[in-house]
C-alpha cells in the first residue's frame, strides 16, 4: 500500500467515527513562542486542550507536518544513524476536545491497524503509563492483548531508558499519560521490547502514542489539571508505510525512493546503500517544506536551524563528491512525490529552488577550505592519541568557514572523535567581548549555545524571533 493511500484510510477512518479532518497548519507555529517548529499534530490545538479556544467539532483528524530539529523533540542528531527518525516528517493523529477518552482512544486505533491496516496482532506491543491501570485493563481485558506483551513504563527521569510514557509537548503546555504501541519488525533485526535493556535497538519500533491529555504544565513544572480529559494521538506516516510495506527502515518506503535515487543522480553516487544518501533525503524534505512555510535561512532562531540542517546537507554531498550546487536540483523530484499532498510546495517551489541555491554557492565556496583545515587537524591528533578535537579549532571552523558547531561535531562523531563544546563556548564568547569592545556587537544576532566539555547538545537554546524559548532539553 502507498503511502498515499495509507494517509487517505487513516484520515477516512477517524471521519467515519465522526472527527472532523482538518488541514495540517503550517512548520512555523502561529504565536507560541515556546515552540521552535511544529513537532506535533497537537500543536495547531494547543489552545483548544487549554480551553481557550473553542472549534465547532469535539473530534478532529490531521496528517500534520512536523519538523524536530531543535526544542524538547529534536531528532536532527538521530537522521543517518536510526532506521525511523527524520527532520521532517508526516504525523497522523486523531483528536477529542473533552469527548472520548481512554477507552475509546484504544479501541480506534486498535481497530485501525488490526481491521483496516490488517496488522497481525501478535507483532504489536503496548506500553502503559506505570500507574495507568486503567489503560492497563482497556488493553489486556478488553482488546485482549496478552499481558506479556503489556509493559508499563513510568516517566523514566533519570533512568537508563529512552522510553516514556508521560508526554509533553515541551517544557510547559499540555501533557499527559500515554500509551504507546509498537511493532515487532522481527528477531533479524537487533534490539529489544519497550523498557528491556536492549530497547535502543530497531527491532521493536514505536509506532503509534495515543496521549491521554490531562494537565497543563507550567513553568515551575506544576500540573494544573485541563478543563476536560482529551485524547491527543500521533503515528508517523513513514514508520506505518514502512510496517505496511514489509520494509524495516523509513528510508525503504515508496515515499523516499525517487528522493535517493535523486541524490545519487545529483551526487553522482554509486552506492546506493550511502547513509549520506538518506540524510540528504530526508534533508530535502526539511529544507523545502521549511522555506515553502516562510522560514529563510540566517543567523538566528529558526532560520539558523534551517541553516544548519542545508549545511548538513551539503556536507554530505561534498562527501559524496559535489564540488558545487546540486542540492536544489533535488526539489522538482520532492514536488513530483510530495506536491499532490502538499500543494504550498508546487507553489513556492521556484522560491524554494532560488534559496537553496544561493545557500548553497555560499557555503561551497568555504567548505573545501573548512574540510581541508579539519581533516589536518583530526590527522595530527590521530597521531597524538587524542580523540577530543579543540575548542578554538571548532570555532575557527564556525567563524571563518561557516561550520555550524553540530556539523563539526557530525563529522567529528562519524570518525570517533568528539568536540570540546565548552572551548567552543569559550571561544565564542572571547569573540563577542572583544567585538563587543570594538562597538561592532549585534545584538540581534546573537546566538546561545548550549553544551558541555563532552557532549553537544545541539542549539536548543535560540532567540526565536526576539522571544526567549527557555525549553532547553534534549530528547
Ligand atoms: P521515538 O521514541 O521513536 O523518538 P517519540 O516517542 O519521540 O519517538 P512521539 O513524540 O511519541 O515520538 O510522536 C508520536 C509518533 O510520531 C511516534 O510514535 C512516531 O511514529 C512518530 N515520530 C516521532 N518522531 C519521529 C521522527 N523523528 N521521524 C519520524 N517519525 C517520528
Ligand atoms: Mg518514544
Ligand atoms: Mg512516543
Ligand atoms: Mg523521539
Amino acid at each position: 500500500m502507498k503511502s498515499a493511500e495509507i494517509r487517505r484510510q487513516f484520515l477516512e477512518f477517524f471521519a467515519s467515527k465522526g472527527h472532523q479532518i482538518v488541514d495540517s497548519s503550517s512548520l512555523v507555529p502561529g504565536d507560541d513562542p515556546t515552540l521552535l517548529f511544529t513537532n506535533a499534530g497537537m500543536n495547531q490545538f494547543k489552545d483548544v486542550f487549554l480551553g481557550f479556544d473553542k472549534r465547532p467539532y469535539t473530534r478532529a483528524t490531521t496528517s500534520q507536518k512536523c519538523v524536530r530539529a531543535g526544542g524538547k523533540h529534536n531528532d536532527l542528531e538521530n537522521v543517518g544513524y536510526t532506521a525511523r527518525h527524520h527532520t521532517f516528517f508526516e504525523m497522523l493523529g486523531n483528536f477529542s476536545f473533552g469527548d472520548y477518552f481512554k477507552r475509546d482512544a484504544i479501541k480506534y486505533a486498535w481497530e485501525l491497524l488490526t481491521e483496516v491496516y490488517k496488522l497481525p496482532t501478535e507483532k504489536l506491543w503496548v506500553t502503559v503509563y506505570a500507574e495507568d491501570d486503567e489503560a492497563y485493563d482497556i488493553w489486556t481485558k478488553e482488546v485482549g492483548v496478552p499481558a506479556e506483551r503489556v509493559i508499563r513504563i513510568g516517566d523514566n527521569k533519570g533512568a537508563r531508558y529512552a522510553s516514556d510514557n508521560f508526554w509533553m509537548m515541551g517544557d510547559t503546555g499540555p501533557c499527559g499519560p500515554c500509551t504507546e504501541i509498537f511493532y515487532d519488525h522481527g528477531e533479524q533485526i537487533w534490539g529489544g521490547p519497550p523498557g528491556s535493556p536492549d530497547e535502543d535497538g530497531d527491532r521493536y519500533i514505536e509506532i503509534w502514542n495515543n496521549v491521554f491529555m490531562q494537565f497543563n504544565r507550567d513553568e515551575a513544572g506544576v500540573m494544573h489539571p485541563l478543563p476536560k480529559p482529551s485524547v491527543d494521538t500521533g503515528m508517523g506516516l513513514e514508520r506505518i508505510s514502512a510496517v505496511l510495506q514489509h520494509v524495516h527502515a523509513n528510508y525503504e518506503i515508496d515515499l523516499f525512493q525517487s528522493l535517493i535515487k535523486a541524490a545519487a543522480r545529483e551526487t553522482r553516487s554509486s552506492d546506493m546503500d550511502s547513509p549520506s544518501l538518506k540524510v540528504l533525503a530526508d534533508h530535502i524534505r526539511a529544507c523545502s517544506f521549511l522555506i515553502a512555510d516562510g522560514v529563510i535561512p540566517g543567523n538566528a532562531g529558526r532560520g539558523y536551524v534551517l541553516r544548519r540542517i542545508i549545511r548538513r546537507a551539503i556536507r554530505h554531498g561534498y562527501k559524496l563528491g559535489a564540488r558545487a550546487a546540486f542540492f536544489h536540483k533535488m526539489v522538482p523530484d520532492l514536488v513530483a512525490e510530495m506536491g499532490e499532498a502538499y500543494p504550498e510546495l508546487v507553489k513556492e517551489q521556484a522560491k524554494v529552488t532560488a534559496i537553496l541555491k544561493e545557500e548553497e554557492d555560499s557555503f561551497f565556496r568555504t567548505i573545501q577550505n573548512g574540510m581541508e583545515i579539519l581533516d589536518a587537524t583530526l590527522a595530527v591528533m590521530d597521531s597524538n592519541g587524542r580523540k577530543e578535537l579543540d575548542g578554538e579549532v571548532a570555532f575557527k571552523l564556525h567563524d571563518t568557514y561557516g561550520f555550524p558547531l553540530d556539523l563539526t561535531a557530525d563529522i567529528c562523531r562519524e570518525r570517533n572523535y568528539t568536540v570540546d563544546a565548552a572551548g567552543f563556548d569559550a571561544a565564542m564568547a572571547r569573540q563577542r567581548e572583544q567585538a563587543r569592545a570594538a562597538g561592532k556587537f549585534k545584538m540581534a544576532a546573537a546566538l546561545e549555545y548550549s553544551g558541555s566539555a563532552t557532549t553537544f547538545h545541539g542549539y536548543d537554546r535560540l532567540n526565536v524571533d526576539g522571544a526567549r524559548v527557555t525549553a532547553v532539553y534534549v530528547d
